[in-house]
């Protein structure tokens, strides 16, 4: 039986609707149930009482997916695509709802990485698809600008930058060495002298991809079942879905994109993840708004710092590129300390003077989950194939959702994967950080 809810606060009635048959015969046991005049099908009612009929229940589909952050939703939309499959999509909070890690105005889109050719590959086929749900949607998502990687004091960013450098180079796309008289003249906002340009790189827009892709999956037929916990998955001849306060869910095969909650849904002998704080602070350029906007002003690497224009937000993003902070997703601090603005604003005065005193627009705390080398888990459950994982996506992953959330959904319906995901089974024994986050 379905059952559409909409919950109205933790406790107290709640509007539960339904236009089951079987939704009718069962509110008669429930005594306290007020079916609402006029409106057929819907009920208001004591949220305990509903968790009664919701456990004598069971929803039955081909697949369902625990977490509609960007990767769940990316995979429900391209399951969406096949109009035969019954696909469940399901968030502890509500969709677009601000815990998530993929809910913020805009995220690094780039092809550097170093010197690790697997992922500038993984890039450039992301790309495409993110071009490709443009053409489809008529909406942009990608804000190009480049990315400028300046050169600064810390050392091992200097390096990320020249290894970058070359692989974009013998790859053939388009990397440029700037000298002093070249910032001047194209990045005048910036007081590095040298820097690495990355031509291709951009501004996604976070939150707009995200309410995007879920609302696609949803017009196109995926059930959304929000404000729904899932406490635990069985799997036999076919996977159960067990949740706190609803139904359980019955499915041929199941998508778990958990973000920074995944420990407790993976089983033990899968890569483990740490979920670490994070803060970015927004700069309000007040005037001249224009110097910052893309594609005028680049995505920046500064040291340890990253920085996106003023694109989907009208303020500049400033943010460490990782600091180590382990938390507890549920209970982690929301709010952003003063110390860290401070600390964006020295490296304002260090490589964007102009923004340094300026005031913060908004600021927000967002949770990386990381794996121990930074790499993703993209796979099926050594022991349970119909179960599929995708987490540990560790600060760097939005830029790849379109490509995840379709290697996701192919790992679900059995099909060949596209791209080659081995390095990101979720058996491997992860050994040290390889690489940088945003
Ligand atoms: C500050 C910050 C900056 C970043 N910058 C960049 C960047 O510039 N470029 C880049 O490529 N990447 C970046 N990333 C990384 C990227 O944003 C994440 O990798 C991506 O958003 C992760 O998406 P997700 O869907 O896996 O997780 P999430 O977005 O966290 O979604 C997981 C969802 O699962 C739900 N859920 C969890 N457990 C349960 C349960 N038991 N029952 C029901 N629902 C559940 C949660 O409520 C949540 O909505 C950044 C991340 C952060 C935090």
């Amino acid at each position: 039986m379905t059952i559409t809810r909409e919950w109205r606060g933790d406790s107290g009635p709640t509007i539960f609707s339904s236009t089951e048959p079987l939704f009718f015969l069962l509110l008669p046991r429930l005594s306290d149930c007020v079916a609402l005049p006029g409106v057929l099908g819907h009920v208001k009612c004591d949220k305990r009482l509903m968790h009664a009929l919701f456990r004598s229940t069971m929803i039955e589909a081909d697949v369902c997916i625990v977490g509609a952050g960007i990767m769940g939703s990316a995979a429900a939309y391209w399951l969406s695509k096949n109009p035969s499959l019954k696909t469940i999509l399901i968030d502890q909070y509500s969709l677009l709802n601000s815990y998530c890690s993929s809910n913020d105005a805009n995220r690094v889109f780039r092809y550097s990485y170093g010197a690790n050719v697997f992922y500038t590959k993984m890039a450039v086929e992301s790309r495409r698809l993110w071009v490709s749900l443009e053409k489809e949607t008529g909406e942009s998502l990608l804000a190009p600008s480049g990315l400028l990687m300046l050169m600064g004091e810390d050392e091992n960013s200097n390096n990320f930058n020249k290894s970058s450098y070359r692989t974009l180079t013998q790859s053939k796309l388009g990397a440029e060495w700037l000298e002093a008289r070249d910032m001047k003249r194209r990045f005048p906002q910036f007081a590095s002298t040298e820097a690495v340009f990355d031509p291709n790189a951009g501004t996604l827009l976070a939150s707009k991809c995200l309410s995007l892709l879920s609302s696609r999956a949803r017009e196109s037929g995926v059930q959304i079942l929000d404000n729904t916990h899932v406490t635990s998955i069985a799997s036999d001849s076919s996977v159960i879905i067990q949740t706190k306060n609803a139904s359980d869910v019955k499915c041929g095969a199941a998508v778990i994109a958990a973000g920074p909650w995944s420990n407790p849904l993976r089983r033990e002998n899968m890569v483990e993840i740490t979920s670490t704080r994070q803060q970015v602070v927004y700069f309000n350029p007040e005037t001249r708004i224009s110097n910052y906007r893309s594609p005028k002003f680049p995505v920046f690497f500064a040291d340890q710092y990253y920085g996106l224009p003023a694109a989907g937000i009208e303020g500049v993003k400033v943010s460490h590129k990782g600091v180590w902070t382990p938390v507890d997703p549920s209970e982690a601090e929301r709010t952003v300390d003063p110390a860290t603005v401070e600390e964006c604003r020295k490296v304002c005065q260090r490589f964007v003077p102009e923004l340094a005193d300026k005031p913060v627009l908004s600021t927000k705390v967002c949770l990386y989950d990381m794996t121990k080398d930074s790499d993703f888990v993209i796979g099926r459950d050594p022991k349970h194939a119909s179960i599929v994982y995708g987490y540990g996506f560790s600060g760097h992953g939005f830029k790849f959702a379109i490509l995840i959330g379709k290697l996701l959904a192919e790992l679900a319906v059995g099909e060949q994967n596209s791209f080659d995901i081995a390095r990101f089974s979720p058996s491997r024994i992860p050994v040290s950080p390889v690489l940088p986050v945003a």
